[in-house]
């Protein structure tokens, strides 16, 4: 058995614990019990097991006497696979410290803030609810968030989310939405000797490869944030044989769409910038609005200080934000070092998050 989490400790000592617990997507069972474990030790937490999914709520054992608000803290305790770089390391001293291995980033920085400040705020201005959950590195199928978010929607009910990826300790809010369509154009073969006698349905590809070259991306403002679109052909496929004049060629595109358009808006743009072409929407998840007009989002800002981002992937916050909550990226750690080799978190950016949430959630401490 691994020594208990010592959610009272070091933020840092806590999240170097947190890397040791190997949990690659899939064998989260011992982080998950020991994160369980670690939880119900506290009074002022309500703690549910749901599968290596794991929910803490304050304000549930005030015979109902709860706050008006309640505000959503989620973040993944899966990894993608090791890469040599477990157990943790630190390089750096002081202020300069870093801590290094597989998780640092993405986004063990984050469940360690999480939980060091579930255990410390026993009395939240407004109600948290806690979660951590499974299987956010592999398939949509097996996303924890995603089958609580089915089965026990009540669980994750609230104003406004905060999910604790890497964000270089700012807030990014939202998400874009994204959308994957393919362009279907057809010809007819023929011997490239008598090329007459077809028609070129690479040829025809010259038209779509056009318009997607001249297309200006709108940028489009969601709620205080500007989000830049793109339209780009990300494939393209077709041809049979060096002397075959080419019958089908098939272009994917994908549309990378601001948060105020839902995925029939995103469908109707693009068939509108592709149209007299046969266009096939193959897959879409639509995006978050950042939600920052939200009272609870307000004062999170002023708590966390400097000027929020928009987020431009698509990351979980829409699963929150499609069930009507409004929800933002807020985590320690530089997003472009999520699943690198050399995968780092800055122990100040842990810090600084935690602080961020305690000022949040506890101004009087
Ligand atoms: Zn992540």
């Amino acid at each position: 058995m691994p020594e208990p989490l010592d959610l009272d400790g070091d933020v840092v000592d806590l999240l170097r614990a947190l890397i040791d617990l190997e949990s690659v997507s899939g064998d989260e069972a011992v982080i998950a019990d020991q994160i369980e474990g670690a939880l119900r030790r506290y009074g002022h937490l309500q703690v549910i097991r749901d599968g290596n999914v794991v929910v803490a709520r304050t304000g549930m054992r005030r015979g109902g006497a709860g706050r008006v608000d309640r505000v959503v803290i989620a973040g993944h305790i899966d990894t993608v696979p090791i890469a040599g770089n477990v157990p943790s390391w630190v390089s750096g001293a002081g202020p300069e410290t870093i801590v290094w291995g597989r998780g640092a980033c993405d986004m063990k920085g984050g469940v360690a803030v999480q939980l060091s400040v579930a255990a410390a705020v026993a009395e939240p201005v407004r109600d948290v609810t806690w979660v951590f959950y499974d299987n956010e590195e592999v398939e949509e199928s097996r996303n924890g968030l995603a089958r609580i978010a089915r089965e026990h929607p009540d669980y994750l009910a609230g104003s406004f989310a905060v999910l604790c990826e890497p964000s270089n300790a700012g807030i990014e809010g939202g998400c874009q939405g994204t959308m994957r369509a393919e362009v279907e154009l057809r010809g007819v073969a023929a011997h490239s000797a008598r090329a007459w006698k077809g028609h070129n349905a690479i040829h025809d590809a010259a038209v779509v490869l056009g318009r997607l070259a001249a297309y200006e991306p709108a940028q489009v403002e969601v709620d205080g944030l500007t989000y830049r679109e793109g339209l780009n052909a990300v494939k393209i496929t077709g041809g049979i044989a060096g002397n075959v004049i080419p019958d089908r060629c098939t272009i994917e595109v994908n549309y990378r769409f601001a948060p105020n358009k839902d995925a029939a808006q995103a469908e109707a743009h693009v068939r509108e910038v592709l149209a007299g072409f046969t266009v096939e929407v193959t897959d879409v998840a639509v995006g978050a609005r950042p939600g920052l007009d939200q009272p609870a989002a307000a004062e999170f800002l002023a708590a966390v200080g400097g000027e929020p981002a928009p987020k431009f992937g698509w990351t979980d916050v829409a699963r929150f934000s499609a069930m009507g909550v409004p929800a933002v990226n807020f985590g320690p750690g530089d997003p472009m070092k999520a699943h690198a080799d050399d995968e780092f978190c800055p122990a100040a950016d842990v810090y600084r998050c935690r602080e961020a949430l305690l000022r949040w959630l506890a101004p009087a401490t």
